[in-house]
């Protein structure tokens, strides 16, 4: 028997709907949306205080979409969301999911890319994506520019999201490439575009993000989220949350529960996308917008927009836990919970926050790219540190041994499988990798799980091992078979393997085995040529992806007779070294 939610968790209003897109469904007063949210702002930017209500977006996304239209000679109803597909390379903006939803509303696609990217790394998603254009902000033009051009996009199709002027030294957008403000202002003057429509269940089928995501072993692939992916867990995390929604509500008031999220981790993953913009957008919250990651303007933000739930990834915690000083000098009364995901919060350092903010709820989510983000939740009646809490309303989870049978017992551990409506269509292109994750209507994540049962009585997942071949840095995904193909270009790599080791302030950071080329001679100092390895990392991957764990020169990687590198054993080799220091 696969496990469930527990019996408190209500069950999903109705059922996902699959006939109408992600603006459609979030913007539009039909299917429960919060009823008051409408002229309330939904996105606020957190340094100029710039903010449009879910009215106004409406408005611009649908002006925006007519410009988009005229642009590209895109049509609603004409060719296929592929002919549409928009990148996007760029800090976090009030405009970002806007214009995610007048994408959709042309029926095409967004594929949002990591700000961390070099050139070579933008050009290899622009490429993978089929993007026809690309949005990005002043601070990455030029990275951006490089690679669009290394894919055939010209120049006048590359667009600017506005930033703060802070970021740009007070620099607009240059002269000649249009902003999306320009495309509003053109939208509004032209005429109404005709209604998208998707026939019974198209909105399953449709892809409205390609997001990227190394899976459980090889490189970065598009996850394709449908419509319908969105929609299922918008109304799933809602759902979770219902009741302690209503219990936050004002004594004698009939007006729903609604408050100020903070909008800093990047929304080009899914996390940020999902949980953050189009969840708050739909239960009327308002999202505080960053651009980037600063301590101090984090916390001041915070205390300005009386921000009342915090999304944040555990690097962010531990610096709440130990940067007292900076932490000390603003009010954060305001805060009720902060919600932690994208890789394993240390139960220590959850009883280390308490202590210093007892009143704070600290949740922890757990989901991947592929399952559209949450599959499971700490819910604040039953919080337990270390467990990544309840399972979600309308997802099933099983947990299975290596050989593939099941566990239906607690505290046994298994690879975790999951099967929801937000389970993504597949990966883009990739039949071997499809086979290898979407199985009989379950989707392998390549975690190690076990199920516990709290003290309330209620089941909680707790993470327990990764078995696929990723390594998360700050919440970030790096995949060990891009950087081993790359190590392989180095003239001094005979061979190579990656694997993660542990990191106090990024949880986890990539160290590299290597056995060196004959043609390395032997007065040659390992730690000048591990530097020079490292520097060629440097230039050419973004900065998370760094090999800050080390090189270690060895003299054969292990391996399976199939040539499959034996990871594990490198990794409880590690273990034992680390054990034994
Ligand atoms: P991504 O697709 O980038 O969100 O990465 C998904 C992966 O992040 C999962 O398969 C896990 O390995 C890891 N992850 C996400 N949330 C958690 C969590 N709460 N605890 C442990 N690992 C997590």
């Amino acid at each position: 028997m696969p496990f469930h939610p527990p019996s408190w968790v209500p069950k999903l209003p109705f059922d996902p709907p699959d006939s109408i897109t992600v603006n459609d469904f979030i913007l539009d007063e039909n299917y429960e949306r919060h009823p008051l949210g409408y002229s309330r702002p939904i996105f606020t930017c957190g340094i100029t205080g710039k903010e449009y209500s879910a009215l106004e977006v409406k408005e611009r996304v649908d002006f925006l979409a007519r410009g988009l239209a005229k642009e590209f000679g895109w049509q609603p109803n004409k060719g296929t969301e592929w002919d549409k597909v928009i990148a996007v390379f760029s800090v976090n903006t009030i405009d970002t999911v806007p214009l995610a939803w007048a994408t959709h509303r042309l029926g095409g696609i967004q594929t949002p890319a990591n700000v961390a990217y070099s050139a070579a790394e933008l050009e290899y998603q622009l490429k993978n994506s089929g993007a026809k254009c690309l949005f990005t902000c002043v601070p990455l033009l030029e990275t951006a520019k490089l690679a669009a051009k290394k894919c055939g996009i010209p120049d006048n199709r590359i667009y600017i999201l506005d930033v703060p002027k802070e970021l740009t030294g007070g620099k607009g957008a240059p002269a000649g490439i249009k902003t999306v403000d320009d495309f509003i202002r053109e939208g509004a003057t032209l005429d109404r575009l005709e209604p998208l429509n998707l026939e019974q269940g198209e909105g399953a089928k449709r892809t409205a993000f390609l997001c990227y995501s190394s899976g459980t072993s090889g490189l970065p692939k598009g996850a394709m989220i449908s419509h319908r992916n969105v929609i299922a867990n918008t109304m799933q995390i809602r759902t979770f949350d219902t009741l302690s929604r209503r219990e936050r509500q004002q004594p004698g008031t009939q007006s729903e529960y609604t408050e100020n999220v903070l909008g800093l981790l990047p929304m080009s993953h899914i996390y940020s996308l999902i949980v953050v913009c189009h969840v708050s957008a739909y239960r009327g919250d308002g999202v505080i917008v960053l651009p980037k990651f600063d301590f101090a303007q984090m916390l001041g933000t915070i205390q300005r927009f009386k921000i009342n739930t915090l999304f944040v990834v555990p690097p962010i915690i531990i610096l709440l836990t130990k940067d007292k000083s900076t932490r000390e000098k603003f009010d954060l009364s305001s805060v009720w919970g902060i919600f932690t995901g994208a890789a394993p919060l240390g139960e220590e350092t959850a009883d280390d926050l308490q202590q210093i903010f007892p009143s704070w709820k600290i949740r922890q989510g757990y989901g991947l790219t592929e399952t559209c983000t949450v599959v499971s939740s700490t819910s604040p009646h039953d919080i337990w540190f270390g467990s990544s809490g309840s399972i979600l309303p309308g997802i099933e989870c099983k947990i299975v041994t290596l050989e593939g049978n099941e566990i239906t017992g607690y505290d046994q551990p298994g690879e975790l499988l999951v099967k929801s409506p937000s389970v993504v269509l597949g990966y883009l292109n990739n039949d071997k990798a499809n086979k290898e994750t979407f199985q009989d209507g379950y989707m392998r994540t390549g975690d190690e799980a076990v199920i516990r049962k709290s003290p309330a009585g209620n089941e909680h997942v707790f993470i327990v091992d990764r078995i696929k071949e990723l390594i998360k840095v700050k919440g970030h995904q790096v995949a060990p078979a891009e950087l081993e193909a790359h190590l392989l270009t180095h003239p001094a790599v005979n061979d190579c393997a990656v694997i993660q080791i542990p990191d106090e302030k990024a949880g986890e950071v990539p160290k590299a085995f290597v056995v060196k080329s004959p043609s390395v001679s032997i007065e040659e100092s390992d730690r000048i040529l591990a530097r020079q390895i490292q520097k060629h990392v440097e230039e050419h991957k973004a900065k998370y992806k760094w090999i800050t764990g080390g090189i270690e020169f060895i003299d054969v990687i292990p391996k399976t007779p199939s040539g499959k590198i034996l990871r594990r054993m490198l990794r409880d080799k590690e273990k034992e070294k680390r054990r034994q220091a």
